[in-house]
């Protein structure tokens, strides 16, 4: 392509509401723009990127004997009254009523649609087992979409589902999914790690999460370097058992001893033992999710009380529906628990505040039995403090200690056994004659999160350095003087031209710019080849070769281009 015909655009400066790198990259490089909260236009720069994720992934399914398909974005309420998530889904799912006044939703996930086209369409075990997927569209209505595509509202995800006669063929589909996902994120130039992880709101049994290894990740990951435990964090917060509370009082007392860390003024602050904080805080991505936890984590709760900081909310809930919503609880989190309606849950700006503090992000001043951070207590290194508690922690395998590190939750796959099936009745005839449930396994990619992955760990200050698989173009064009010497053209359409007949994915410059933010732009847009042709070098018949992810610039004969770049 050349860019006099590619429209895009690109910004010296990001947009102010972005925070993370690869949200201000895609902005700048113009791959996406903002359309309202959590939903993004891809441009067509960077769809070519989204389209090449996925021609990956759907290549790796297809391998792993996957069939393709395309379901419905909206759903009929009546499939999730089925397995009784309609009322438990939460407020992610986005609820609309047709004119007819027939409920649906804008598919979330697609468990049930597919397990009711399993439930007609398979009837014996010949037919078992099979596995289909899907790339598509989901919406989940994020309390806090942010970060560009990384957490939107709208985003691209690739979910398969698979169908078993019995435990063992789930067993085995599912480690050929493990090794699809690996191959996937090798492919795509991603270093990532495998972990354990908790079955959360989709249900079943076994679970392991893929995560891209970047700072900005939402994750804690903790790992044995020593072996190939590693989990996230979120799943060793689900098996811990539960704590017993603190005395009254007597965590206000605690407060008072200056010589506290960051992690024991926390305890005392939320009235828990230190062990529960640290696995609080490392459960806690935002604000809200410190809330949930500590709903979570007291049965007694009657007052969550976090400090008193300045211009801070006050809210109070009328029921358990209220605060589930408010802080968009995952199914069961509330029910057993059954905080007491006109609880007074102090959060907002405050709970904001606090995840700031204990991050380290900025430091509120918190008044507290006169107590204040940053004079009368150590100033907050929270991050430093679970690393202590983790690394003092042997590993579950007894192979060695545990370390964190961040993680972006890249892939998903679960073994769900029958927990659909027999819900939904999704029935086959054995060999033997008899009826049986089957088992089922769903795998998930977040496609459209693996684009800001992939910039999240591979830039630097010029731009994007995207991973060749995956980059917008291949090789860069950029001509000194395309309008200006017909040498100079004729050279660089020879050479688009023969890259073209190569099958190299080319983008040539042919606008009238300066040289200088040609090179920028090529950079930022991060294409990871580059050659400049330029009138002396053409003279000898040479032009000059530069990889965008490092190196020195080197002199190549024009006619030996295409042969060493394809
Ligand atoms: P997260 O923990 O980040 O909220 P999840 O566990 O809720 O993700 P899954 O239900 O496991 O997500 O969905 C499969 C994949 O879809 C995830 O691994 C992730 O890559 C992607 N995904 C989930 N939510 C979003 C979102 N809001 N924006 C972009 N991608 C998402
Ligand atoms: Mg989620
Ligand atoms: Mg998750
Ligand atoms: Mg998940």
């Amino acid at each position: 392509m050349r860019t006099s015909q590619l429209y895009f655009s690109t910004l010296k400066e990001a947009p102010s509401e972005a925070e993370l790198i690869s949200h201000k990259l895609m902005l700048r490089a113009g791959l996406i723009k903002r359309l309202g909260s959590g939903l993004y236009t891809w441009m067509p720069l960077g769809l070519r990127v989204l389209r090449k994720v996925e021609a990956v992934i759907r290549d790796e399914m297809n391998k792993a004997g996957a069939q393709e398909m395309l379901m419905p974005a909206v759903q009929p309420a009546e499939l999730w009254q089925e397995t009784g998530r309609w009322d438990v889904f939460g407020p992610q799912m986005l609820k609309i009523t047709d004119r007819h006044e027939r409920q649906f939703c804008f598919g979330p996930t697609h468990e049930e649609v597919i397990t009711d086209i399993a439930r007609s369409e398979l009837r014996s075990y010949k037919q078992l087992p099979v596995s289909f997927y899907q790339i598509q569209t989901k919406f989940r209505d994020e309390i806090r979409p942010r970060f560009g595509v990384m957490r939107a509202r709208e985003f691209t995800m690739k979910d398969a589902y698979s169908f078993h006669a019995n435990f063992e063929s789930l067993q085995a589909t599912y480690g050929a999914m493990y090794q699809s996902y690996s191959n996937v994120f090798a492919r795509l130039g991603l270093k990532f790690r495998a972990v354990a992880a908790d079955t959360g709101a989709i249900g079943g049994s076994g679970s392991h999460e893929f995560h891209v290894l970047a700072d900005a990740g939402e994750d804690l990951l903790a790992y044995c370097p020593d072996s190939d435990y590693a989990a996230n964090t979120e799943l060793a917060e689900a098996l811990a058992p539960a704590e017993p509370r603190r005395a009254p009082g007597e965590a206000m007392r605690d407060i008072d001893t200056p010589k506290q860390t960051t992690c024991e003024a926390v305890a005392a602050l939320m009235d828990i033992s230190m062990e529960r904080t640290v696995k609080l805080l490392a459960l806690m991505t935002s604000a809200n999710e410190l809330v949930i936890a500590l709903l979570r984590g007291d049965h007694n709760l009657n007052e969550v009380k976090l400090g008193k900081v300045e211009g801070m909310a006050d809210f109070r809930f009328a029921s358990d529906e209220e605060i589930r919503a408010a802080f968009n609880c995952p199914p069961g989190f509330l029910g057993p628990v059954g905080i007491p309606a006109g609880v007074r849950v102090i959060a907002d700006r405050t709970v904001a505040a606090m995840s700031d503090f204990v991050c380290g992000a900025n430091k509120p001043k918190f008044h507290l039995a006169g107590v204040n951070f940053g004079r009368d207590l150590p100033e907050p290194n929270i991050v430093a403090d679970i690393r202590n508690v983790v690394n003092g922690d042997a590993s579950p395998d007894g192979k060695g200690t545990l370390e964190i590190c961040r993680g972006i939750e890249v892939g998903h796959i679960f073994q769900l056994r029958t927990t659909y099936a027999e819900k939904m009745k999704c029935q086959f005839t054995d060999a033997d004659g008899s009826l049986k449930t089957m088992e089922m396994g769903c795998y998930g990619i977040g496609v459209s999160r693996i684009v800001a992955a992939a910039i999240e760990q591979n830039h630097d200050e010029r731009g994007i350095k995207y991973p060749a698989a995956i980059a917008p173009f291949t090789v860069a064009i950029v001509p000194m003087g395309y309008h200006r010497s017909e040498t100079i053209k004729a050279a660089a359409d020879a050479l688009y031209a023969e890259f073209t007949a190569a099958g190299v994915d080319v983008l040539l410059d042919d606008r009238n710019e300066r040289p200088g933010s040609m090179f920028a732009d090529m950079e930022l847009i991060g294409i990871p080849h580059r050659i400049t042709i330029g009138e002396k070098g053409l003279a000898e018949g040479m032009v000059e070769y530069i990889a965008r992810a490092g190196g020195e610039m080197k002199k190549i004969a024009l006619t030996d281009v295409v042969r060493v770049l394809s």
